[in-house]
């Protein structure tokens, strides 16, 4: 055979490997476009984005959508039907809830009593008189807010089974931990339908079914408080990942200062606590949701010594300064964004 002939038939070989090449990259491409299902849309008053894959995913999505909407409809704060409505609006009479409402309040208030009010229930008169609810956004007198703070009280919040009562003149709001409850709520929707991968996203709030379809772990942005953009990365598989910061909902008031909607109990303003930023990560989102507006509202000192008493979870503390503190457990799965080489880490053990 001429040398000429065997280099065309080795031409045309590599020729033919390289199609069917890109036939089976392009087939797998399609196959794993028809096994994603994803929906967006808006509840909670956030961005809600679902996306499963596997066969079942389709069906995982429409069901947790149902959801998301049915437990909003329980624990909206304006909605005239809703369960959180009829307690704050019962006069000091017990109300029965349903058993999903009655579990996040039993988990509201211990959480309450575990962060020594720093998770505050009962904080809604406050927020209120802020115009947090209705963007009619004021600065209450200090006077105002003493008043209003004698309405304010995880401690007296009566539970006896799911029949709740709430003393007259006190109102409870889920902002703080009705995400994360909700987020573990589809996990094991997700799970009960047979999906093994998967990423809910509700207004940031992160949550990852297993790895990616191809075995590699999530990749989840880590939100740069002082602008837009992401920091870092986390590299996370099974986890629930919550950020609580003062720069997506605050306003400016005609003082030209800026005030966040995490609000410190203790006196009735906003958190000033010295964080810009509190991220949790854990296997369970409300236990996430719950501690990250708490050690907000905490402060760097006050959330390092929780964490050392509790250590179930990793955090991502993001201080005033621009500084990045993490817990030891998060250091390998971690790492920095090009362009933000120069900001610094350090350690929590
Ligand atoms: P986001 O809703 O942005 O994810 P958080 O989980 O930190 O943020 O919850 C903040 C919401 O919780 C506020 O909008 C308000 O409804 C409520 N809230 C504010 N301060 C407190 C507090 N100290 N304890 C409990 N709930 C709070
Ligand atoms: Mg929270």
């Amino acid at each position: 055979m001429k040398l000429g002939r065997i280099r065309s038939k080795i031409i045309s070989l590599i020729m033919i490997l390289l199609f069917l090449g890109a036939c089976l990259a392009g087939a797998r491409k399609i196959k794993t476009e028809e096994s994603k299902a994803d929906a967006s849309f808006f509840a909670m008053s956030t961005y809600v984005s679902l996306t499963a894959y596997g066969k079942t995913g389709d069906q995982a999505v429409l069901g947790a959508q149902e959801k998301v909407e049915e437990l909003e409809k329980l624990w909206s704060t304006t909605d005239k039907e809703s369960e959180i409505f009829a307690l704050n609006h019962s006069n000091g009479e017990p109300v029965d809830v349903s058993s999903e409402t009655g579990d996040l309040l039993r988990f509201a208030l211990k959480m309450a009593q575990e962060t020594e009010g720093a998770l505050e229930p009962t904080i809604y008169p406050v927020l209120l008189s802020w115009g947090f609810t209705t963007g009619e956004n004021r600065v209450p007198q200090e006077e105002e807010l003493k008043l209003l703070l004698q309405n304010v009280g995880y401690d007296r919040v009566f539970m006896e089974g799911n029949r709740v009562t709430l003393p007259d003149g006190m109102q409870l709001d889920f902002g703080a931990v009705g995400k994360g409850y909700t987020g573990d709520v589809l996990v094991e929707l997700f799970k009960e339908k047979g999906v093994k991968s998967a990423v809910l996203d509700l207004g940031g709030n992160i949550q990852v079914i297993g790895t990616k379809p191809d075995g590699q772990n999530w990749r989840v942005g880590l939100r740069n408080p002082y602008g837009e953009g992401y920091l870092g990365v986390l590299e996370v598989c099974d986890l629930a990942i919550v950020t609580s910061g003062n720069y997506e909902r605050y306003f400016v008031g005609e003082d030209g200062k800026t005030y966040g909607h995490i609000i410190d109990p203790a006196d009735g303003y906003p958190a000033e606590s010295g964080l810009a930023s509190v991220t949790v990560l854990a296997k369970e989102g409300k236990l996430c949701d719950a501690l990250s507006t708490a050690l907000f509202v905490m402060g760097p000192d006050g959330a390092v010594s929780y964490w050392r008493q509790h250590r179930d979870f990793d955090m991502i503390l993001i201080t005033g300064e621009g500084e990045i503190c993490m817990t030891e457990g998060i250091r390998d799965h971690f790492s920095l964004n090009n362009g933000y080489d120069d900001w610094e880490v350090s350690f929590i053990e």
